[in-house]
């Protein structure tokens, strides 16, 4: 059993004016019912849109909204990282700015950490994304599950729930962010998996070609494979 004091809520944000103040009144909500310390950080990874304007304008109405504004677009991963090394609150919570992630989701992923995971990752049961870009996404967990020896269902979600200290161990590159549970559990992390909702995108577009990513993966991957064969985790016996 863990009990969490407060959280961080990490979301990158590319070019998501529209989406943000839904988001944002949705995360309230939610994080109102579980009694909770929490803040939002949204993380501006050099917007084109008015995206910051929006955020800058949440942050003056709520102490629950920080940010980190990047001077140029450095991608998702930089986004993750930036949030984990800002994170005050004792979990993060990482998730999508463009409402796809539902906040609802949140209480109970946070209630199975409070079990005693080190990890709670979402996965998307009925995803609500194109056919094209499920079913490469499909093979792409099972080469990865394959070729990593994991039984991840689905990395690709963003809803996720880590411990703090941990995420910001993660040796985080362009990329690395779909290898999450896998780097936290090069660390020994527990984790578990919970079913959550997933939402057609509404405003804006996706910022990602099914094929291009899919060929930066499989690279990453094998430099996963790399980095699980160099692992180690020493026990200290004695230490003066
Ligand atoms: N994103 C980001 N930087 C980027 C690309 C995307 O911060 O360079 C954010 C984006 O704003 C969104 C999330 O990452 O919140 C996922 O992106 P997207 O929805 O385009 O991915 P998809 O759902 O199409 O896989
Ligand atoms: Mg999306």
């Amino acid at each position: 059993m863990t009990t969490i004091t407060s959280i961080s809520i990490v979301v990158p944000v590319y070019n998501e004016e529209d989406n943000l103040p839904i988001l944002f009144a949705e995360i309230d909500r939610a994080m109102s019912r579980t009694n909770k310390d929490w803040h939002v950080i949204f993380i501006d990874d050099g917007s084109s849109d008015k995206s910051l304007d929006v955020i800058r304008t949440l942050s003056e109405k709520h102490d629950t909204v920080r940010y980190v504004a990047f001077a140029n677009n450095c991608g998702q991963s930089a986004g993750f990282k930036a949030g984990f090394d800002a994170a005050t609150g004792d979990v993060v919570v990482t998730m999508d700015a463009d409402l796809q992630n539902d906040p609802a989701d949140i209480p109970a992923m946070l209630q199975e950490y409070e079990r005693g995971y080190d990890m709670v990752i979402g996965w998307r049961a009925k995803r609500q994304d194109s056919l094209v870009k499920k079913l490469v996404s499909r093979f792409g967990n099972a080469v990865r599950n394959r070729m990593s020896h994991e039984t991840v269902k689905d990395t690709g979600c963003s809803l996720k729930v880590m411990r703090t200290a941990m995420a910001q161990r993660i040796p985080m590159l362009t990329g690395m962010h779909r290898f999450l549970p896998t780097l936290m559990k090069m660390q020994g992390a527990t984790v578990s998996e919970v079913k959550v909702n997933h939402r057609p995108r509404q405003h804006g577009v996706s910022k990602y070609g099914v094929w291009d990513r899919a060929k930066a993966t499989f690279f990453d991957l094998l430099a996963i494979r790399w980095m699980q064969s160099r692992s180690f985790n020493y026990v200290i016996k004695e230490r003066k």
